[in-house]
């Protein structure tokens, strides 16, 4: 199995990564990965919001 170019991560090994991680995103609050977290939205500019500064 190849090894994939960091750029062609999928979701599955986005997650993976994010995994017991936290976060600090852009607009100053944590994020951590877990099934019932908030939306993390990452914009075209490569910032991180949650899903309330975002919207
Ligand atoms: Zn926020």
């Amino acid at each position: 199995m190849k090894r994939k170019k960091r750029k062609e991560m999928n979701a599955i090994e986005l997650r993976q990564v994010l995994k017991n991680r936290v976060l600090y995103l852009d607009c100053g609050h944590r994020f951590c990965l877990h099934p019932f977290s908030n939306t993390l939205v990452i914009t075209t500019k490569g910032d991180f919001y949650c899903h309330n500064c975002y919207f």
